[in-house]
C-alpha cells in the first residue's frame, strides 16, 4: 500500500509545488513515517465500530454457547451491586467508612470478574473464570482502586477537610473515564505477558497514544450493551457480559498485530 498523503518539494524553477507522497506503507502502520499522513488502519481494522459488528456477527448465532459463563460471572457482580445498595447498614457493622467499605468490596470481587480475560475467549474455547488467576487480578484491581483514592483526595478533599472547587469533582469523572479507556486492556497484559499491574499499565498508556479514541468508543459500546443487558430484567446480561469480555479481547488482539504493546 502507497501513502495518499502530499508532500512538499522544490521544482527546478525554486518554487515549492505538492506532490503525492507515495511511500511504500508497512501493512501495519497507523501513520505514513514519511508524511505523517493517517493511514486507513484507525478508520478500518482499528476501528471500534468495525470491531464491534465483526464480533456480533460471530456471536449472536453461537450466544447460547456462553450462558454458563454469564451466569458465573453474574454471581460476583451482584454481590458488588448488593453491597453497595446495602453499604450504609453492612460499613456500620463492621465499623469502618462507607467509602472504604465499597472499595473492600470491589477489591475483594472485582478480581473474579477479570479472571475469565486469562481464558483467552475466541469462539472456540469457552470463556470462563479462572481462579487460579485471581492473586494477580487482585493485584491489577488493587492498583486501580489506589490510583482512584488518589485521585479522590486530589478532587474532593477527602480526608483533607479542605474545601475543593465544585469543577474538581468533574474533572476527577472525566479523569476517572480517561484512565478506564486507557487501561482496559491491563488484565489481559498482566495475564499474557506475565507482568506486572505497572509496568502493563505503562505498556497500556504507550500503546493507545493514537487508540485512545477508539478504545474510548469500546468502553462505550460496552457500558451500552450493558445498560440494555440490565433493562430486559437482567437477561440480557447472558448476552452482554460475554459479548463485553470479547469485544476487548478482539481489540486487543488488533492492538497486537499492530504490535503497539512492543
Ligand atoms: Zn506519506
Amino acid at each position: 500500500m502507497k501513502c495518499k498523503g502530499k508532500i512538499k518539494v522544490k521544482a527546478e524553477n525554486g518554487k515549492t509545488r505538492a506532490t503525492n507522497c507515495n511511500e511504500q506503507l508497512e501493512l501495519h502502520a497507523i501513520f505514513c513515517p514519511k508524511c505523517g499522513e493517517p493511514t486507513k488502519a484507525l478508520s478500518t481494522d482499528l476501528s471500534a465500530k468495525q470491531n464491534f459488528n465483526e464480533i456480533w456477527e460471530q456471536f449472536r448465532t453461537i450466544k447460547s454457547k456462553f450462558y454458563t459463563t454469564a451466569l458465573l460471572v453474574i454471581i460476583p457482580l451482584l454481590a458488588i451491586i448488593a453491597g453497595i445498595y446495602f453499604r450504609e447498614n453492612l460499613a456500620e457493622i463492621v465499623k469502618i467508612d462507607q467509602y472504604y467499605f465499597t472499595n473492600l468490596l470491589l477489591l475483594v470481587f472485582i478480581p473474579f470478574l477479570l479472571t475469565p480475560f486469562a481464558s483467552k475467549p475466541n469462539f472456540s474455547k469457552n470463556l470462563t473464570l479462572k481462579f487460579q488467576f485471581y492473586p494477580k487480578m487482585f493485584l491489577v484491581t488493587l492498583m486501580n482502586l489506589l490510583y482512584f483514592f488518589i485521585l479522590k483526595i486530589i478532587c474532593t478533599g477527602y480526608h483533607l477537610n479542605l474545601f475543593v472547587d465544585p469543577i474538581l469533582h468533574l474533572v476527577m469523572v472525566v479523569l476517572v473515564l480517561y484512565w478506564i479507556t486507557i487501561m482496559i486492556f491491563v488484565p489481559i497484559l498482566v495475564i499474557r505477558k506475565k507482568t506486572n499491574p505497572i509496568k502493563a499499565a505503562v505498556m497500556c498508556y504507550k500503546a493507545s497514544a493514537e487508540t485512545r479514541w477508539q478504545q474510548f468508543f469500546l468502553v462505550l459500546q460496552i457500558t451500552f450493551v450493558n445498560v440494555i443487558g440490565v433493562l430486559f430484567f437482567g437477561f440480557g446480561l447472558l448476552i452482554s457480559l460475554p459479548l463485553s469480555y470479547i469485544l476487548i479481547e478482539n481489540y486487543f488482539a488488533k492492538l497486537e498485530q499492530y504490535q503497539l504493546f512492543n
